[in-house]
């Protein structure tokens, strides 16, 4: 499923949404009972087996992928074949197990001149990704003639809608995104099925689709999660909450897969929502859309999907397939394209015009993968395979008939970004049943300044972000002089992003603030807030004008640096990026100390600080004469979620995962500085032994803990004198903060928000929610039964606190979520500095280096 639950529409209960990506799915329905439907597991197999017959040295090896326009198709290549395992998840369901999708692939590219393949990254567990063209042949000369079109109507759209020959000349890009959530299995049976199709069929119908369209399929975006049949990759995160942070190598592979093919209609491919769910969505809507032709397209091709499924002519009766719902058309909220997250929320960014999650209907995943027998599963997942076939035929019957006027809009996409023309208020029933609810806007500046020197918080985190806008296509370019705005000096070397720009939209998406959403709807479920400009540590300025002699950027320009000047070197640890030269340098054992002015390197490891200076864009000074205490590499016990453990081992800590179970087992606590909570560990549920061995540890040890399990373990284990005080646990957004640390960024991110009270008299307020708001974007109201939890019981009140227990231990609460899903950069040296000063026994406050 693209959420967690439906709760509007098809699930008749109501559950808390996991905070972080990484907790597999709570709240599957119910496994359920269809009787003797008829048995249609032959309808499963898709392609049939016949990788015997690959002559498999007749092709090439596939290249790496790199986008090349000066090639044309068939391409012929030859996938490496992955090992075979018995154990992948796919098997029980009658369904090709990822080892089986090269050789239907080689053979196809034998069998078929339609067919191309080319591996466009790798999984976190190293699989390879594969991309799909079916086309029909084309020379080089024409492939190259199509790239020129595609740039042409990205970089010069206002030439390109006036080329009235243009849309005869393109063949109409349509992206597949199958499996993208691991265990949500049959959009890649479905495509291996649909290619196959199109590659023998003799129906001139199919030629001609071909001779006008490119189809290409993500046959399977999450191979680690489709072997091991869970919804995430092998890191633990859910690749489709990652669109706009590109923390996964999965999700950088769609992305690039996307800008490269620049998609007019997309469909990803999801299971489980009994009938089938089809987007456009309810509201809120984001608002950096050029909703109005989103709409139309997405509407118009949302019935046709509908269609062609209920033609299938499964019955609720016979089958247990309930009819299709349309969330825009027959719900009021719960399903919303607002964060740019997901798949068809993102690719609109990049042209697509028609984008949709399709959830096919039948539900095999857990429990019900354990649970019903093996023949109903099969039963279940032929269904599926159809239903998402009969989605995908659709497309691409939607996309030859409406070949024109798609390729116009998306040329109408980028002509209004490239001309900065004004958010557009999409009319009142421009489709039935858009109304007032329907319509969001926003206002674009004319331009934002990343700005340089003393006027920039961090250079590193300015770069971070400049190359993350340069990787999702937007157009930075650099102030080659001074040049004022807003009243404002902006010096030479800071970045601007025009928003008279193709891609403006995706700009805006990630620089503006967001916006505050509470009132307008009752319930989301993701998050509402993201804003990169605010969360990625970098100082982000919207202008009103824009005067200044640029150049274009490929890369931010290097920020690393150490002074010349001899003697000892000062490193502020603000930073991810800093905090990850910091802990490389403990790692070199480098004797570094921790003081006032930060980490201190001694002058004989001028060397090494040069290195990680260079590697990691992070700034040296020299240091004054402040003393500090030694500071040695930090072991952290971590039970956590999943993105938090990647994010600390990210940052070079030394992560060990523990868990309630992991300490009953007798945990050695020698190798342990820091134990971080935030995820599976109970105090209440420790036996005798693990309770001593942990108190033994809490006499030379620290604690931090995050979120509802780390304040009830500090409660259990007796270690700060603190009440939590929960938020409404639907709450999320950027949150504006307040603290004494003028290192500490005014923002900080919430999901689940937490408060803390009654502080006892060892406890150090280290940031608090802000006295306004606090809620700057997202969204966050008091829960619906009268018991408080809003935002505004929020205000002043303390988000971060630290002490010192009795026994000794450094202890920091978080109520903030500083590291959820590897987004929010600009937080993470919070945690970092907190597990520093933790590990440390100098009784320093937090964040006061
Ligand atoms: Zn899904």
């Amino acid at each position: 499923m693209r959420r967690l639950l439906a709760a509007a529409l098809a699930v008749a209960f109501l559950a808390v949404p996991s905070p972080a990506s990484a907790a597999p799915d709570p709240t599957a329905p119910p496994a359920r009972d269809f009787g003797n439907g008829p048995e249609r597991n032959d309808a499963a197999a898709g392609v049939p087996e016949q990788a015997g017959a690959l002559d498999a040295a007749a092709l090439p090896e596939a290249q790496p992928y790199g986008h090349s326009h000066d090639r044309g198709y068939p391409r012929r290549t030859r996938l490496p074949l992955p090992p075979e395992n018995p154990a992948d998840s796919s098997i029980k369901l009658g369904l090709v197990p990822y080892h089986g999708i090269a050789p239907r692939l080689n053979e196809l590219q034998r069998r078929s001149d339609r067919v191309s393949v080319e591996i466009i990254g790798r999984s976190y567990q190293g699989r390879d990704l594969y991309l799909v063209t079916v086309t029909e042949p084309e020379s080089a000369a024409r492939a190259r003639e199509q790239a020129r079109i595609r740039e042409r109507i990205e970089n010069d759209p206002a030439a390109a809608a006036r080329d009235r020959g243009l849309a005869a000349r393109y063949k109409a890009p349509i992206f597949v995104n199958a499996n993208i959530h691991g265990n949500e299995w049959e959009g890649t049976d479905a495509s291996l099925r649909t290619i196959e199709q199109l590659a023998t069929s003799t129906d001139p119908a199919v030629t001609a689709l071909l001779a006008r369209t490119r189809l290409y399929f993500n046959v399977t975006a999450n191979p680690d999660g489709r072997v091991n049949g869970v919804r995430q990759n092998g890191a633990g995160f859910d690749l489709n909450r990652d669109f706009v942070t590109a923390s996964q190598p999965e999700a950088r592979a769609m992305r690039q897969a996307i800008m490269d093919t620049q998609p007019v209609a997309l469909l990803d491919l999801h299971g489980y929502v009994n009938g089938t769910l089809i987007e456009p969505t309810t509201p809120p809507h984001g608002a950096n859309y050029e909703y109005d032709l989103f709409i139309t397209n997405t509407y118009a091709n949302g019935l046709g999907m509908e269609a062609a499924v209920n033609a299938l002519g499964y019955t609720p009766e016979r089958d247990g397939v309930e009819p299709v719902q349309i969330p825009f058309r027959d719900s009021t909220d719960g399903w919303d394209d607002w964060p740019p997250i997901f798949t068809p929320q993102y690719a609109p960014f990049h042209g697509t015009v028609a984008a949709h999650t399709v959830e096919i209907p039948l539900d095999v995943n857990e429990p019900a993968y354990s649970t019903e027998p093996v023949e109903e599963l099969r039963r279940r997942s032929a269904i599926n395979t159809d239903v998402a076939a009969a989605a995908v035929r659709a497309t691409y019957g939607f996309v030859r008939a409406r070949h024109d006027r798609l390729i116009a809009d998306q040329i109408e996409v980028f002509r209004r970004g490239a001309a900065g023309e004004p958010s557009k208020a999409v009319p009142l029933g421009i489709v039935p049943g858009f109304g007032p609810e329907d319509v969001y806007t926003t206002t674009f500046p004319r331009a934002y300044v990343i700005p340089s020197g003393a006027g920039q918080r961090s250079a590193t985190a300015a770069a971070r972000l400049v190359d993350h806008l340069i990787a999702n296509d937007v157009r930075v370019e650099r102030a080659e002089a001074a040049f004022r705005s807003g009243g404002r000096t902006y010096p030479a070397g800071s970045y601007v992003v025009d928003m008279r720009q193709p891609k403006r939209g995706l700009a805006n998406v990630m620089l503006e603030p967001g916006a505050d959403i509470s009132p307008r709807v009752g319930a989301m479920y993701d998050i509402s807030g993201w804003s990169h400009a605010l969360l990625w540590g970098a100082t982000v300025e919207p202008v009103e004008s824009l005067r200044a002699r640029t150049e274009p950027v490929k890369a931010a320009a290097p920020t690393g640096s150490v002074p010349r000047t001899p003697g000892p070197l000062a490193l502020r640890v603000n930073d991810a990026k800093e905090v990850r030269a910091l802990n490389d340098l403990l790692a070199q054992g480098v004797a570094v100390t921790w003081g006032s002015a930060g980490a201190i390197v001694p002058a004989s490891a001028r060397q090494a600080a040069r290195a990680v200076a260079d590697r990691y864009g992070v700034a040296f000074t020299a240091a004054g004469p402040a003393a500090g205490v030694p500071l040695a590499p930090v072991r952290v016990a971590a039970a956590a979620s999943a993105d938090e453990l990647f994010t600390l081992r990210e940052l070079g800590f030394a992560v060990t995962p523990v868990s309630t179970a992991v300490l009953n087992a007798g945990f050695d606590w020698s190798g342990t500085d820091v134990l971080y909570v935030s995820s599976g560990l109970s105090h209440a549920a420790l036996n005798p032994a693990a309770r001593t061995a942990l108190d033994a540890f809490l006499v030379t040890g620290g604690v931090i803990t995050r979120g509802r399990t780390g304040a009830a373990f500090n409660a259990a284990a007796g270690l700060l004198t603190a009440t939590t005080v929960a938020g409404n646990s639907d709450g999320n957004g950027v949150v504006r903060t307040v603290s004494p640390n003028a290192d500490l960024p005014g923002y900080s991110f919430v999901y689940s928000p937490l408060w803390f009270t009654g502080l006892g008299p060892e406890v150090t307020v280290e940031q608090s929610y802000a006295a306004e708001g606090p809620l700057i974007a997202g969204h966050w109201r008091p829960r619906d039964d009268g018991s408080g939890g809003g935002q505004k019981d929020a205000r002043g009140q303390a988000a971060v606190v630290s002490g010192r227990d009795e026994r000794g231990a450094a202890v920091v609460l978080f109520g903030t979520e500083p590291m959820f899903r590897n987004h929010p950069k600009g937080l993470f040296a919070q945690v970092a500095r907190a597990l520093y000063w933790s590990s440390s026994v100098t009784g320093a406050a937090v964040g006061t280096p």
